[in-house]
């Protein structure tokens, strides 16, 4: 991560703005909300009652940018590329990771047979 951490809560309340507003939750205006003037009590509060998987990613992204620990991966504890943050600021793994989880190198061999036809 090379942007500061002022830019990245912005990028993070930007996307937990859009979330809320989807589903018609939030009347607040929107430049307000991401300049911050909710306290992190009052995102609560908003966030209170709802069972979303991506707010509730949002606002543990918000808690890693104050204690110190946005923008490192939890698997390898290396730094998070930029690109990948500005893509997604909730991530909270490396890509080399994503791709070492999500695409093993030892794949069994049927799988290359079946994913080519
Ligand atoms: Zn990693």
């Amino acid at each position: 991560m090379n942007k500061s951490k002022r830019v990245m809560r912005r990028a993070i309340l930007s996307k937990l703005f859009d979330s809320l507003e989807e589903q018609g939750t939030i009347f607040h205006p929107r430049e307000s909300f991401l300049n911050g003037d909710l306290s992190i009590r009052e995102i609560d509060a908003l966030l209170a009652f709802k069972s979303n998987a991506q707010l509730e990613e949002l606002r543990h992204a918000l808690d890693r940018l104050e204690n110190g620990t946005y923008g490192i991966c939890i698997s390898c504890k290396s730094s998070i590329s930029q690109d990948v943050l500005d893509a997604d600021p909730a991530q909270r793994i490396c890509s080399s990771c994503e791709q070492r989880l999500l695409h093993p190198v030892h794949r069994p061999d049927y799988f290359h047979v079946t994913s080519r036809v």
